[in-house]
């Protein structure tokens, strides 16, 4: 679209292969699209989306738009923008306003572009969007009917406002539902952060000792698929129940300050800050490789690591070499910021499916509401939960058995 503000848009085709192989493997989002084209239940709205800027996002905003709504995309993490995805769907009508690398001025003013726009429905990842339209861009909340919310960290930003009784309007947390988290948060990032890592470093896990932070949804996907790689993990935490379920799943458990004495790979996923500090990067082992999964820059201490360090190389893409005082190199992934995304495409393909089919149908219902819903943060409807997995088993061909009359008697029988 014309008024997008894109890095290149001669890199279109590029993206384009990208986009269309994303599609053929999104048959839940596929079937929603086709209704959708049909009944048109985005018609007059304004989609101000904010989230990874990537081939299976692109395939979520088409979506939209063929709902009949007009849809202005932007990035929610500088790094994990593709340009030439941003190219393609550029063309395809929707307006875009991002790019890979921006600074901090320019991604909060791809934001602002995005907000330009009026919108009638939202749709973040993070809470960074939502964010401005409780501050400098509150004089556009009105018109806002609601909106979803796609992550762990945004949703716990999103019930901080409510809590203070600023939240002014509904927001759906997308990240709750069971067909989101189980399956993204968990197998997603289980996948996607090794694939990040490994694609990245090109170094071996197998025989190495992985440290996970954080046994939530991401850090049990983590941790499983590390051992599946043939590593010995350690899992560090601060829930004590959690901490009881990663020993019974298997896993050594120890804090951070024990842990990183024996890590080769030290990957945090726990929507905290300062995970990995000042007194962890002192006995980290040389040549020990840290990553993020988890939301935000600010789980492993940059601000700490360059303060310890005598010098700060680029030794490959996304790879930062610290070299500390003592001689010790240790390396950064991503400067610290999701490796699965910005080193790597994000969740796979099948995951998103389900993860967007969710965005689709909650927005629909967003705008099928008769009058705005209470400004609150509210849960997915259980028959849109239901829905997205009944259709991807529908998809994969699987039939599943169903309660009869008289079970369902039986079971809410007191
Ligand atoms: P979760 O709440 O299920 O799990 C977080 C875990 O971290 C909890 O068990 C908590 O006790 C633990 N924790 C908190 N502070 C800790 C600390 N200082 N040290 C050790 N453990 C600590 O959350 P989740 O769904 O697993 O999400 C985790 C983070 O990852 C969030 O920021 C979320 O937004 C993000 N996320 C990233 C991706 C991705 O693609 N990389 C996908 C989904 C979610
Ligand atoms: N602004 C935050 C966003 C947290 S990202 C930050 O950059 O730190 C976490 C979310 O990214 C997850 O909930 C997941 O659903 C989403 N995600 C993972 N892979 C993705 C992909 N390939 N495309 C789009 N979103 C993806």
């Amino acid at each position: 679209m014309g008024n997008s503000t894109i890095r290149d848009h001669s890199l279109w085709q590029s993206g384009m292969l990208k986009i269309d192989w994303a599609r053929d493997h999104m048959p839940v989002l596929g079937r929603i699209r086709e209704v959708f084209a049909e009944k048109q239940p985005l018609k007059g709205h304004r989609v101000a989306m904010s989230i990874h800027l990537e081939a299976k996002t692109a395939c979520l905003a088409i979506t939209l738009q063929q709902s009949g709504a007009e849809v202005f995309l932007t990035g929610s993490n500088p790094l994990s923008t593709q340009d030439d995805v941003a190219a393609a769907v550029a063309t395809m009508g929707v307006e875009v306003h991002a790019w890979h690398g921006a600074t901090h001025e320019e991604y909060f003013d791809h934001l602002n572009k995005v907000l330009d726009c009026k919108p009638t429905l939202v749709l973040d990842d993070g809470g960074d969007l939502v964010g401005l339209l409780h501050s400098s861009r509150s004089d556009l909340a009105e018109g806002v009917l609601g909106g979803c919310e796609e992550t762990t960290t945004g949703v716990i930003r999103l019930r901080a406002l409510a809590a203070e009784g600023r939240l002014r309007f509904p927001m759906l947390a997308v990240n709750d539902a069971r067909s989101k988290h189980l399956f993204d948060n968990r197998y997603g990032t289980g996948q996607s952060a090794w694939d990040g890592i490994m694609r990245t470093t090109n170094l071996v896990v197998a025989g190495k000792t992985a440290v996970v932070a954080g046994y939530g949804w991401c850090g049990r996907g983590i941790a499983m698929r590390a051992r599946g790689l043939g590593a010995r993990v350690i899992v560090t935490e601060v829930d004590a129940v959690k901490a009881n379920e990663a020993l019974m799943d298997g896993f050594a458990v120890m804090p951070m300050r024990e842990a990183v004495k024996h890590a080769d790979f030290v990957v945090t996923a726990t929507g905290c800050k300062d995970v990995v500090t000042e007194e962890h990067i002192d006995n980290l082992k040389d040549g020990a490789v840290l990553a993020n999964a988890g939301h935000f820059d600010v789980e492993i201490s940059k601000p700490v690591l360059q303060s310890r360090a005598v010098s700060c190389t680029r030794v490959r893409g996304n790879i930062d070499e610290y070299k500390l005082r003592d001689g010790r190199k240790v390396y950064l992934l991503a400067e610290g910021r999701l490796v699965n995304l910005a080193a790597g495409d994000g969740h796979p393909v099948e995951i998103m499916d389900m993860s967007f089919a969710l965005q689709a149908l909650c927005l629909e219902y967003l705008a099928l509401q008769e009058s705005r819903l209470d400004p609150c943060v509210m849960p997915v409807p259980a028959e849109i939960d239901n829905r997205v997995a009944a259709l991807r088993l529908e998809a994969l061909g699987i039939e599943i058995d169903a309660l009869s009359q008289d079970q369902i008697r039986y079971m809410s029988k007191s």
